[in-house]
């Protein structure tokens, strides 16, 4: 069931954004060669604690950690652990969080220390079709036309786009219907209302779009182990422009332009 939300509960998934935004800022300020993803893991969910708000992921069907940390081939789901990051290597952060009742979810990707111009290239890449597909999640548009105009780009890059995993709706569950796929025709799938919100999420590989489980049972990996890059924010449908609830005060227009 697809819900639409009221403006109440709306400005209370805009609070949830806004610190869900300020966690992984944070994060990202924190990001450098010899840290650990646990060390991040645990800012996370002591930054999002203070706050009174409760880290989603920890515990949500026995995942082990407050953010999802993916290095290099993993494309999402991957464990924190006690590893010090290396200078060139992808790593995926993807954070979520509960404030009085209502959900955000958002994940970006930076290479540790600065990479590689292809590595690099990747992740803008990435982060262009987020934008370019939010560009579509207006009033009247159909699902299809997100994930077209998503995987539209990062083909045009020949960057293979993730197929197996997808955004979704987000509510007060974290996960609710519809699923948004980063692919699709244009025309398709449900009709968007204002009102909805859901998180656009496209998983972008350097090599292939194929993936496989690792055995801790949740940690994706490109098969052909090409490395793989992230980006999400949770988006709200209005009647004009696409409001960007886990990015305050930031247009998909803006955007763009960057
Ligand atoms: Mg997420
Ligand atoms: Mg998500």
């Amino acid at each position: 069931m697809i819900t639409i939300k009221s403006a109440p509960q709306i400005e209370k998934m805009r609070k949830a954004g806004e610190l869900l935004h300020s966690v992984l800022d944070a994060l990202r300020a924190e990001i450098q060669p010899g840290v650990t993803t646990l060390h991040l893991d645990e800012t996370a969910e002591r930054l999002i604690r203070q706050a009174g708000a409760i880290p989603s992921f920890k515990g949500y069907e026995g995942f082990p950690f407050s953010i999802c940390a993916s290095v290099d081939d993993q494309v999402v789901h991957g464990f924190a652990d006690r590893n010090k990051l290396r200078k060139g290597q992808l790593l995926s952060v993807d954070c979520g969080c509960i404030l009085d009742g209502w959900q955000s979810d958002s994940a970006f990707s930076v290479l540790v220390g600065g990479g590689s111009p292809a590595a690099q290239k990747l992740v803008d890449v990435t982060e262009e079709c987020f934008w370019i597909g939010a560009n579509m999640a207006r009033s009247g548009n159909h699902l299809g036309d997100i994930g077209h105009a998503i995987q539209e780009h990062a083909e045009s890059h020949g960057y293979g786009v993730i197929r197996d995993l997808c955004g979704h709706g987000i509510g007060q569950e974290m996960h609710e219907d519809p699923n948004v796929p980063n692919y699709g025709r244009p025309g398709r799938g449900v009709k968007l209302e204002a009102g909805m919100t859901i998180a656009i999420e496209p998983m972008i590989a350097m090599g292939g779009w194929k993936v496989y489980c690792e055995d801790n049972d949740w940690t994706i990996v490109t098969r052909d182990h090409s490395i793989c890059s992230h980006y999400e924010h949770t988006v709200l449908i209005t009647d004009g422009e696409p409001e960007i609830l886990s990015f305050p005060g930031m247009t998909v227009a803006e955007a763009l332009r960057r």
